[in-house]
């Protein structure tokens, strides 16, 4: 049994031509990575690291962190983003970056412990068992190396914002991009992540303000957070 939800898959997999038009569906994931990327680089410089990107999409957060110098590998298992992300390197000529369509429990008990960083970001939240896809990436990770994780907080101020507001008022999201039974309190990522025998590091959160229709980092996780994670050496 392969731990992915087809519906969810072929979601991605119809939108995916639209994934690096900065005004798409996509928009909210090209204006969060600047933040997200910045964040990752400043707790694990990139440059020179070998990591992998858990559930990459088109390729928005692999791309960027080739581009910082790293040796990127993007996985994910909807064929249509995967080929997008690739296209894109190309054409935008990104260096020492990498696709390839593998389960992330697949890819850990071939190349466990080879990674000096493992991302996997607003992803967790369309899989059906997020604990084994956090086990996996645990193991995939170096012993010393980093583990970062984003996903949606589940509470009503969550609902609010990130269901009712993002795909419905504002419709910066498509209607059922996400399902609020699959998001994840921090503390049960983070228990996920202590049972896969991560050490925590510190959390952010993601805030979007409508007025501005801007982003920012702080440390409000009542909605999109991040959660950094090391394997001890
Ligand atoms: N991580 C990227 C894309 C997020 S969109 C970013 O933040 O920019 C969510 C992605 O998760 C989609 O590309 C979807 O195909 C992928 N996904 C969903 N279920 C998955 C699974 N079980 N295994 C791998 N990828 C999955």
């Amino acid at each position: 049994m392969i731990n992915a939800d087809p519906q969810e898959l072929a979601k991605f997999g119809e939108l995916a031509h639209r994934w690096w038009d900065p005004e798409s569906e996509f928009k909210p994931l090209h204006q969060i990575n600047p933040l997200r990327l910045a964040w990752i680089d400043g707790l694990c410089p990139l440059a020179g690291l070998t990591v992998l990107d858990v559930g990459c999409g088109g390729g928005i957060l692999t791309d960027s962190m080739a581009r910082k110098g790293a040796n990127a590998l993007g996985i994910d298992l909807s064929t249509k983003p995967l080929k997008v992300a690739q296209l894109h390197a190309m054409e935008a000529g990104t260096a020492n970056v990498d696709y390839r369509e593998i389960a992330v429990e697949a890819l850990a008990a071939e190349r466990p412990a080879s990674f000096d960083a493992v991302t996997c970001m607003e992803m967790l939240e369309h899989v059906p068992d997020p604990a084994s896809v956090v086990r996996a990436c645990a193991e995939l990770v170096k012993p010393g190396g980093w583990v970062f994780f984003s996903t949606l907080n589940r509470n009503l101020k969550s609902f609010l914002f990130a269901i009712v507001g993002a795909e419905y008022v504002l419709k910066m999201l498509p209607a059922g991009t996400h399902e609020y039974a699959r998001f994840l309190k921090p503390a049960e990522l983070a228990a996920f992540a202590r049972e896969a025998g991560l050490e925590l590091h510190s959390a952010k959160g993601l805030g979007y303000n409508p007025l501005t229709q801007r982003y920012s980092l702080n440390s409000d996780t009542d909605v999109n957070y991040m959660i950094a994670c090391r394997r001890p050496a």
